[in-house]
């Protein structure tokens, strides 16, 4: 069987300074964790001969498709605010961009396969941990509606990879409207080559942002797209861990997952990434991050805004100055319907805040917190009952003010509220019985994540918190 690709490579097009030519490295002995059929039809490839021989030796990096034309991008970026002036994919073979029968364009990048000239100390590998945990993840953020690059496929090497300890190798077949970073214009930025920057702003626009004119405007949509996924990941309890720059993609889509995690127990300062020593990309302060990333993109955009530097940097800053105003919109626009709200008021920010202080106080479930209100239960566990009666009462005027009845207001929470995320536990323990060679619960907690706002009750075990014992509090970048 034989499997055709239709790529269209409109970075390789891009000027040799953009990437490096580079194949995977084959691997020895490649086997199909998972394959995401779904997606692959989407894409117009043959799911069937993807899972063939052939295809499997495709997806670890052993043969080229026809048509591939594989590079290791080059970017750099600030990471946890110091700026790394050369990065560039250590670990990441682009093979191409595939045009969809819908004629959307995709990324098909090799997540581990092998080592680049921008690999430094590192081995180009990746083990099967994070690529099974950026697989569940990055399709559960599909399926709770928030942009996210996808998994294709997970395969095993068949090798081992040295980090703390031998583990099993794996690479992950990442698909991405684009894997263009903020650090992407940065590279170029700082080497003040400023062809390369209007080359790469050219490529951005048409590629992502057709309806824009001018680099200012194409500032102002990067700008709305951050504001909006960060809102969105806020309303899912999502926090990112490692939001350095050269992982802020300026498609808008959630890229690069390292140490992410959902919440479990509310509370804004909740960090997991064992990385982030200091809170810096803590839940609560990811708006803050997204805009001092984005002043990152706009003083690397400078040049291109306007020849006079000082109107460049004065149409950037009022650009910036946007920010909190659109975050605020998308902040409201994704937690109104989490309390069955479907028209706008004034003090709908602070009517929101008030049951997110009564969660943070006691450390509430973010997920079944929402998720009890959508089925018309009391949010059970909050413990401060005074408090939640006076903040239902506030809550239920305002939707008496909008003439929402309970059970319209229950129908549109249980499309806002999810049932099923990716609880931390749950990916570790489908992480080590996959080690241990049983694919069995990826597959099972892959499949409830699909459908996270039904009500699945044959699945209900997985709505449950970490019982103490199991409790994530740390996540590792995993690299
Ligand atoms: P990340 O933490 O995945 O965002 O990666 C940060 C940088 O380190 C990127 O330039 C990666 O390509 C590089 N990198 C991470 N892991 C490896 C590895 N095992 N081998 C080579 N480069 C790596
Ligand atoms: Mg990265």
């Amino acid at each position: 069987m034989t499997l055709s690709i239709r790529f269209d490579n409109s970075y390789a097009r891009l000027p040799d300074r953009f990437f490096s030519r580079q194949a995977p490295e084959p691997v020895r002995a490649p086997r199909l964790l998972a394959l995401n059929r779904p997606l692959a039809e989407a894409l117009g490839l043959d799911p069937e001969a993807l899972a063939s021989p052939e295809g499997v030796e495709t997806l670890a990096g052993n043969r080229l498709p026809e048509g591939a034309e594989p590079l290791a991008q080059a970017y750099a970026g600030h990471q946890f605010g110091g700026f790394v002036p050369q990065l560039g994919d250590g670990r990441a073979i682009l093979l191409g961009e595939v045009v969809a029968p819908d004629g959307t364009r995709h990324d098909l990048q090799l997540k581990g396969a092998g080592r680049t000239p921008y690999s430094r100390m590192g081995d180009g590998r990746a083990w099967l941990g994070p690529v099974l945990r950026e697989y569940l993840v990055s399709e559960a953020m599909h399926a709770l509606g928030i942009p996210t690059t996808r998994a294709l496929a997970a395969v095993a090497t068949g090798e081992e990879v040295i980090r703390e300890t031998r583990l099993p190798g794996a690479v992950l077949t990442r698909i991405a409207a684009s894997h263009v970073r903020v650090g992407t214009f940065q590279y170029f930025a700082v080497r003040k080559d400023t062809d390369a920057l209007e080359a790469l702003a050219r490529h951005v626009m048409a590629r992502h942002y057709p309806e824009t004119e001018t680099v200012l405007d194409m500032l102002g949509a990067v700008l709305a797209a951050q504001a909006r996924l960060v809102a969105q990941w806020m309303g899912v309890g999502f926090i990112h861990g490692v939001m350095n720059t050269d992982n802020t993609s300026v498609a808008g889509e959630t890229i690069d997952y390292g140490p992410c995690a959902f919440l479990d127990g509310y509370h804004p300062d909740t960090v997991f990434s064992s990385i982030d020593q200091f809170g810096r990309y803590a839940y609560g302060r990811q708006a803050d991050i997204a805009v001092w990333n984005l002043a990152q993109l706009a003083t690397a955009l400078l040049p291109l805004i306007d020849p006079d530097r000082e109107r460049a940097i004065e149409a950037a800053t009022a650009a910036l100055h946007g920010f909190p105003d659109l975050f605020k919109a998308a902040w409201l626009d994704a937690f109104r319907p989490k309390i069955g709200l479907g028209t706008a008021e004034d003090g709908d920010a602070e009517l929101i805040h008030g049951l997110l202080d009564l969660m943070a106080a006691e450390r509430a479930d973010f997920t079944n917190t929402f998720r009890d209100l959508a089925e018309g239960r009391s949010p059970g566990r909050l413990r401060d009952r005074a408090g939640l009666e006076a903040w239902t009462a506030r809550w239920q005027a305002r939707l008496d003010r909008e003439g929402t009845s309970p059970t319209a207001a229950q129908a549109r929470m249980r499309t806002a509220n999810p049932a099923y995320i990716p609880r931390n536990h749950r990916v570790e323990a489908a992480i080590a019985a996959a080690r241990a060679g049983d694919l069995a619960p990826f597959e099972q907690l892959h499949q409830v994540l699909a459908r996270p706002f039904d009500a699945q009750d044959e699945a209900r075990a997985f709505r449950a918190p970490p019982a103490p014992g199991e409790e994530v509090r740390q996540t590792f970048c995993g690299t």
